[in-house]
């Protein structure tokens, strides 16, 4: 149930509705926006359906909530949500995804040693990207593949931080590492194979760090809006959505890319969504024209793989931009970037 206040409603009008629904064992979402202040009710609403909510001084109206999730939706949350990364550490330059935001998050995909991702991070914040991404710990469909350098490739992409003050992005598979994790990265990334590990997604929710929350391989739109609400359910509201293509019978690319699920997203939901075509694609060609297509469907930001030397990269080099090829990426997707009014 939302419930909207008039124009002219007073914040006493607003704290008595709060106080007597949660005095029926209800919690409360407030969402106080530029036009409107929006109250979500959670929690089991048998339990005021005979409250006259509609006649409590400063309501305007009530209505029902269909959906399944609550404090993802638009309905809650009608202004879009803007999530800043890399605040309040020293030497950072923070960024701004969703609304009128544009951030480009680019790196390998695995953090292999200290010089490659310092490198590799000064040669991406040149072509203009705004984040460095790296794994740490790397979800192998192969036990025999690397798995990443753990807590000394956390070590290292903080290295590539204080080098060029971009905020780190990094992935967190084990609830025991959230906190770890958490301490080093800016923003940790749940990845597509653990979007529904769902102690994975209480855990995170309860850290204060945004989340970067993949979409699983055969995830719909609506579980991963159910995995977001876990999040924001622990309390933690910077939750930042990623399509990373899924699973179809198409096999002339690792995934099939659907972009539709970006407007979608963002007229079910406040939370920015951003567009991963390195893994959607599993090889290079094509990682710009499929960019382009995600900036025209209104994505917040993209996150692309780049290494300095794709042929010796311990995980996707196949699908890895060199920093050349990412240079000339950047300077292709800005105009697209610009002609939807967002700001990179
Ligand atoms: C990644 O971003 O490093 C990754 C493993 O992606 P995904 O979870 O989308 O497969
Ligand atoms: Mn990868």
């Amino acid at each position: 149930m939302i419930i909207v206040l008039a124009q002219e409603s007073t914040a006493e009008d607003r704290q008595h509705i709060v106080d007597v629904i949660k005095t029926h064992g209800l919690d409360v979402h407030i969402s106080i926006g530029k036009e409107r202040t929006i109250i979500g009710v959670i929690g089991d609403e048998s339990k005021i359906e005979n409250l006259p909510l509609e006649i409590f001084s400063g309501v305007e109206k009530v209505m029902q909530v269909t959906k399944p999730y609550k404090r993802v939706s638009r309905e809650f949350h009608p202004d879009s949500s803007v999530i800043t990364i890399g605040a309040n550490r020293d030497g950072t330059v923070s960024t701004k995804i969703g609304g009128e935001h544009f951030s480009v998050i680019a790196g390998p995909c695995s953090v292999e040693s200290e010089e490659q991702i310092i490198a590799t991070a000064i040669a991406v914040k040149k072509a203009g990207a705004t984040a460095l991404r790296g794994g740490a710990f790397k979800p192998r469909t192969s036990p025999y593949s690397f798995q990443g350098h753990g807590l000394e490739g956390l070590k290292m992409l903080s290295a590539a931080r204080t080098a060029t003050g971009l905020p780190v992005v990094t992935e967190v598979m084990d609830t025991r590492d959230v906190e770890l994790v958490s301490e080093w990265a800016d923003v940790i990334q749940v990845g597509a194979r653990n979007m529904q590990n769902f102690n994975l997604l209480r855990e995170v929710g309860i850290s204060r760090k945004p989340v970067l929350l993949k979409r699983g391989l055969a995830a719909t739109i609506e579980d991963l809006l159910l995995s977001a609400e876990y999040i924001l359910a622990g309390g933690n509201e910077e939750v930042i959505l990623c399509e990373r293509g899924i699973r179809t019978f198409e096999k002339a690319y690792r995934n099939t890319a659907d972009l539709a699920a970006i407007p979608i997203i963002h007229e079910l939901s406040h939370l920015p969504i951003i567009f991963d075509p390195s893994h959607s694609l599993g090889k290079r060609t094509h990682v710009t024209t499929l960019s382009c297509a995600a900036i025209g469907a209104g994505c917040d930001g993209l996150m692309i793989e780049v290494h300095l030397n794709p042929e010796v990269a311990l995980s996707d080099g196949p699908q890895c931009l060199t920093a050349n090829q990412f240079e000339k990426c950047m300077m292709k997707l800005k105009p697209f970037v610009e002609l939807t009014g967002k700001k990179l």
